[in-house]
């Protein structure tokens, strides 16, 4: 048998919201390769006899370099494995699932990518907001917050109306603020924060812009999270329980 690569979303971290093509395709792989945000949980589903190799992040190694994942991934194809690579989320948002592909293709292995749910969805689902209700916005923006040569455009961003969705934001949330408020939004904006979202150790916190950073300190909240901005959080059924000086701060 020919070897291939499926690219797998494993989701936000509940089992049980793997797609069945993510089940199957784990099912059938003699080789996976799994990042560390994917959830224990998950690999029950991948048969006994085949190789699980981590490539994360953490673990206190430093990372996999992403050549050597790619250079891994075509010599095991190549050997004929059905290789899995399974990615925390959906592996097109910010999985690098793209860079993957194409240098796969380019290797001439054949490929195929299997959606899941990402996180910037889930975790705000996870504590009752809808992202994109009609009642609060016209769309959402799925941003990262780690800070590179692509720094989104915080002050556009900030009039966009659009709840904002950030990806690896917790480490740099001060300066994340201070760019969005600089652009002009209110630090009274209705604003999230959700950590491990769908797993056992999920945690969350409703604040304003401004009391952003307070809040990720005083309740420890810690990565993996993602952060809410935006009048949605308001959709929240905790949101009315929060304090009203608390909602209007900033
Ligand atoms: N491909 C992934 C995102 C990878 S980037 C996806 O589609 O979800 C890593 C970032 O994703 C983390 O820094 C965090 O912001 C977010 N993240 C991933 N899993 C999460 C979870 N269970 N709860 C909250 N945030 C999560």
């Amino acid at each position: 048998m020919t070897g291939r690569v499926t690219l797998v979303g494993a989701g936000p971290g509940d089992p049980e919201l793997l797609t069945i093509k993510a089940l199957r395709a784990l099912r059938r792989a003699t080789v996976v390769l799994v990042d560390d945000l994917v959830a224990e949980g998950v690999l029950r589903y991948v048969r006994q006899s085949a190789r699980v190799i981590p490539v994360g992040k953490r673990g206190g190694c430093a990372s996999t370099p992403q050549a050597f994942i790619e250079k891994l991934m075509i010599a095991e194809a190549r050997r004929g494995e059905q290789v899995v690579r399974l990615k925390g989320g959906d592996p097109f948002v910010f999985g690098r699932g793209g860079e993957e592909r194409d240098a796969l293709r380019a290797a001439g292995i054949e490929v195929e990518v299997v959606n899941g749910i990402t996180a910037g969805i889930a975790a705000p689902a996870a504590i009752g907001v809808p992202v994109t209700d009609r009642r609060y916005t016209q769309g959402a923006a799925l941003v990262t917050g780690h800070g590179s040569e692509h720094e989104p455009d915080w002050a556009a961003l900030a009039r966009s109306g659009l709840t904002l969705v950030i990806y690896m934001g917790v480490a740099r949330v001060q300066p994340l603020v201070e760019a969005l408020t600089g652009g002009g939004l209110p630090g009274h904006t209705p604003a999230a924060v959700i950590s491990a979202a769908h797993t056992p150790e999920q945690r969350h916190a409703l604040c304003t812009l401004a009391t952003l950073a307070a809040t990720i300190d005083a309740e420890q909240l810690a990565s993996p999270a993602i952060l809410v901005v935006g009048d949605v959080v308001q959709a929240a059924p905790r949101w009315a329980d929060l304090p009203l000086r608390e909602r209007r701060r900033g």
